[in-house]
């Protein structure tokens, strides 16, 4: 561990000094800063030196954290379905036959949403993610009400990408008729982002087999022309090969390339099954993934079989870890997450050489920043990057005595529990595990009444 020498210049007194026995910075070839202090202004870090000089500085400074704290970056789950599942979380069952979890329980929930619960089950599961130490999350795409799910990520204090449900097949919830009207949705999403300093509209689709060939096509092209992000869903089981295979007689990435749909500002979710043509093309084409472990092993998808996630790194693939739905993977939790993706990626290879929990964390931080093309904003503690920060309480029971290599006991002894407090944009959005910005008491009453009311108006239970 080293002395955290002074980096940047104070031009604005700090509105923040966030202090830590340890700071995790995250920064390329960086080793663990020791009492340091992280200056915020303007939501942004301006300063991070030693704890004493910046206080002595700033006596006046409010302050977070301090002696029994480890900082590290906010964050990022890179798929999260922030509606849908979140009233109905952990209640379907974990054994149904592929396909029924999604078309019998989650698109009927979807069907069945109003504006109300879209805004509450953001909400809630914003407020889950942050308690965790996320201060960013990705929307995977199937949201119908997007200005009431902006509203939970308002009302939380945390950032993220949005979009709008982007599928143009009949007869199901919130389709589009048209190519047009799917893209005039996300075209919305973006008007109603514009300007918002934590939350970007990306462009969703659902993906899979779940969209034309024009659909695909254009929705890139939007992303591209806007410079932003694009994510949608493909192999997360083996049912998209073969519906690709018989539809175009090629493996869905290989199709996608030929359709020139692929590309830098495409983040896949899942890639899970990947012959060697589509993990060819994903790198050629710079294509990042977005890996959610506890998913497949809840729905049992194989990943411990197929899944390439760590050789794509290993070739320069760009990877982010995420954590799907709470019927997917349910908890909220990147922390646990991407210990299983340490784990997973050991056992698989059978070599307890691969893919350690520093690897590990460098993907739910810093490499997924640069997966959702956003390094230069998020992803590690560096002066003037958002000031997105958690703090984890290291007099915690599963923290004594502390070991002298920090990842490794947050990643295999610790998880999301740990976190204690969270600054989001250089705002204190989780305070003591509470969050400081919405009433949770509160919240958890309306969360049973609209738990009732959508189970029975989907028809579920
Ligand atoms: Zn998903």
């Amino acid at each position: 561990m080293t002395a955290a020498p002074t980096n940047g210049s104070p031009a604005t007194p700090p509105e923040l000094l966030v202090l830590a026995d340890t700071v995790l910075t995250m920064e390329p070839g960086s080793t663990p800063l020791a009492n340091a202090a992280i200056a915020v202004a303007d939501g942004r870090i301006t300063v991070i030196g030693p704890a004493s000089e910046l206080q002595a500085a700033h006596p006046d400074a409010p302050t977070i954290g301090g002696p029994g704290h480890l900082a590290i970056p906010g964050l990022i789950n890179a798929h999260q379905h922030l509606t849908g599942d979140r009233l109905i979380r952990s209640m379907i069952p974990d054994d149904l036959e592929p396909g029924r979890s999604i078309f019998e329980w989650a698109v009927p929930a979807h069907a069945a949403h109003t504006g109300d619960d879209d805004e509450l089950s953001a909400t809630l599961s914003l407020i889950e993610a942050a308690c965790n130490g996320v201060t960013f999350t990705v929307e995977a795409g199937t949201v119908a009400h997007p200005d009431r799910v902006l509203a939970g990520f308002d009302a939380v204090g945390v950032g993220g990408t949005l979009g709008s449900w982007g599928w143009d097949v009949s007869g199901e919830p919130w389709a589009g008729d048209t190519v047009d009207e799917v893209l005039d949705r996300q075209r919305v999403v973006q008007e109603l982002t514009a300007g918002h300093v934590r939350v970007d509209g990306w462009v969703t689709l659902v993906g899979h087999d779940l969209m034309s060939d024009e659909l695909v096509v254009a929705a890139s092209d939007m992303a591209r022309r806007n410079d932003t992000g694009i994510t949608f869903h493909l192999s997360p089981s083996d049912s998209d090969t073969a519906s690709y295979l018989e539809r175009t007689g090629k493996r869905p990435a290989v199709h996608l390339d030929d359709l020139g749909a692929l590309g830098s500002h495409v983040l896949l979710g899942h890639g899970v099954h990947l012959g060697d043509d589509e993990l060819d093309r994903l790198l050629s084409t710079d294509t990042a993934i977005a890996y959610c472990p506890w998913a497949y092993l809840r729905l049992g998808q194989g990943v411990t079989r197929a899944g390439r996630h760590v050789e794509f790194i290993q070739r320069g693939g760009r990877v982010a870890i995420g954590c799907d739905a709470e019927n997917a993977g349910d908890a909220i939790d990147v922390l646990g997450a991407t210990a299983l993706a340490a784990g997973l990626a050991k056992d698989m290879a059978m070599d307890p050489t691969a893919f350690g929990a520093h690897a590990a964390l460098h993907h739910a931080t810093l490499g997924a920043a640069d997966a959702l093309g956003m390094a230069d904003e998020i992803g590690s503690i560096a002066v003037g990057k958002r000031a997105d920060i958690a703090l984890v309480d290291t007099t915690r029971p599963e923290w004594v005595p502390l070991s002298p290599d920090p990842v490794l006991q947050l990643v295999w002894a610790s998880d999301g529990r740990s976190v204690r407090h969270v600054v989001s944009s250089g705002q204190v959005v989780v305070r003591d595990g509470e969050p400081t910005l919405v009433d949770r008491a509160a919240l958890a009453i309306d969360a049973r009444a609209r738990h009732h009311r959508l189970v029975e108006a989907a028809g579920l239970g």
